[in-house]
């Protein structure tokens, strides 16, 4: 990299958010994936013009570009893997805008999930998106991936709320997209197109959502099945009533033994093949309403265990069961392939059992659970890093799921992009010409391939 611009950066920011020590360096350079690539220099910008003037000057120097938010990703999204620049939005954290009679939120995009939920839920309002690392991600990441959580089922993710976009191209170029109405169908929808770009097309400077109103109360229910079937038929009924659940997160058989001797409570029983935490949200009377209604059709399917309570310690208590199994998987390995698949809610069952089948034939632990009503299953594949043929065996066993996923008709990814984890599998899903589709796509926003280069394709 040519160093001129290090001195440019400088000029442009002051030497104060530009930094170039090695051991500054050194915290930008990792996500949540176990890679690591060194970035030259990390900047932060605080608005659009300065992010259009470093766009600019890394054109001029064709020095790579990476935008960065929390650096939470687990596709390796915010790694320079080519070097050069990273962009931190962790200064660009303000909520710009309430527009309480439009009922949308601007943003800029370091903003923390978490913040604008607070925010929000201060004045009486209700922001769905939730991944699980909403204390920590940032709105410009969660835009970046697409992300989502449990609300899915019911609210959908970050794309069912992005309205509109400031966005600074690979030029340099600020263009505004969208707009704060419901209906817009002026041209391409280019909003939605940089939803999930993984921060290959722009990078956003300001980001306008959608709210809702805040919901009054919530309920949850924990029920476990011995018949997997049965839990299957139950969870598929929930999802076609009127008043569907606002959670449906499952756990097959491999999670709950991997919980059940961690968890302990005299209230919930961890126990089954197939257990459920359901979550029924709106008005005290509509949820009291759904539990009931949601009771009954469980019942009706012969579950070994059903508790369901509105109180704060007991729902606290019903999702420990959950939050446990991330840290249940450590006695399986030091290493963990984390998969993220999704599949056609049909096609669960079958593919819960291809699991089990991949992980007896590759001699490999596959812990599984996700959220039922989005078909998104988390695939965790537990390995010895020290175990260099068991490592291949899990390389393995990582493509024969993707493969079958494909296969399903499902998608690589439900949550957490391709990146650098997943584009060696993109051929899985496309062919050359949908490929090139997407790469001309890039040309059109970032013809010099400066912003992060090299995910994805
Ligand atoms: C414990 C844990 C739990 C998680 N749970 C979930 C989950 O439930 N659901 C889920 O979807 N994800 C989950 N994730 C993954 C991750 O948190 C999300 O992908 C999140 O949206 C990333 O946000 P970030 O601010 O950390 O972005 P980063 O990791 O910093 O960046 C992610 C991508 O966004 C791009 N980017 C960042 N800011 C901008 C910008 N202003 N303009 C353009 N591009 C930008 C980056 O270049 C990169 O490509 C989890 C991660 C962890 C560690």
């Amino acid at each position: 990299m040519n160093r001129k611009i290090i001195e440019e950066l400088k000029a442009l920011l002051g030497s104060g958010r530009v930094l170039t020590e090695a051991e500054e360096l050194i915290c930008y350079s990792y996500d949540a994936t176990p890679k690591e690539f060194m970035p030259d220099a990390v900047v932060f910008p605080h608005d659009a013009g300065e992010i259009s003037k470093i766009v600019k000057l890394c054109l001029q120097y064709d020095t790579p570009l990476v935008g960065r938010g929390s650096g939470s990703g687990f596709s390796g999204g915010s790694l320079p893997l080519k070097g050069g620049i990273i962009a931190s939005f962790t200064q660009m954290n303000r909520i710009l805008e309430l527009d309480e009679e439009n009922m949308f939120v601007s943003v800029e995009p370091g903003v923390i999930n978490a913040d604008l939920k607070a925010y929000l839920s201060d004045r009486g309002y209700f922001y769905p998106p939730d991944p699980a690392s909403y204390e920590f991600s940032t709105i410009g990441g969660n835009v970046a991936e697409n992300s989502g959580g449990p609300g899915a089922v019911k609210y959908g993710v970050t794309k069912d709320y992005v309205a509109a976009l400031e966005v600074i191209t690979g030029e340099g170029v600020i263009i505004n997209t969208g707009s704060k109405t419901v209906k817009n169908v002026s041209g391409y929808n280019l909003t939605q197109l940089f939803v999930g770009s993984e921060g290959t097309l722009g990078l956003f400077s300001k980001i306008t959502l959608k709210i809702l109103p805040k919901p009054e109360a919530n309920s949850l229910i924990l029920v476990s099945f011995d018949d997997i079937n049965n839990g299957y038929k139950a969870a598929v009924k929930l999802l076609r009533l009127l008043n569907k659940p606002s959670m449906l997160e499952f756990m097959d058989k491999s999670s709950i033994e991997s919980v059940k001797s961690y968890f302990k409570s005299d209230k919930i029983k961890i126990d089954g093949n197939f257990l459920f935490i359901i979550e029924a949200d709106g008005s005290r009377a509509e949820v009291d309403k759904s539990i009931a209604e949601y009771e009954k059709v469980l019942k009706a399917f012969s579950p070994i265990f059903i508790f369901s309570s509105g109180e704060d310690e007991d729902k606290k208590e019903i999702m420990e069961a959950r939050k446990a199994i991330s840290p249940s998987l450590r006695k399986y390995g030091d290493f963990k392939i984390n998969n993220d698949i999704a599949v056609p809610i049909n096609k669960i069952p079958e593919m819960l059992l291809f699991l089990e089948e991949i992980s007896k034939a590759y001699r490999v632990p596959i812990i599984n659970f996700g959220h039922f009503g989005d078909g998104n299953i988390h695939v965790n594949i537990m390995l010895h890093k020290n175990d260099a043929e068991m490592m291949e065996r899990g390389e393995s066993s990582k493509y024969e799921v993707l493969k079958k996923t494909v296969e399903t008709g499902g998608s690589l990814s439900g949550e957490h992009g391709i990146g650098l984890e997943k584009k060696e599998f993109m051929k899985l899903k496309y062919d050359g010409y949908y490929m090139n589709i997407l790469k001309n796509i890039k040309r059109v926003f970032d013809p010099g391939n400066i912003i992060n280069p090299g995910k994805i394709f």
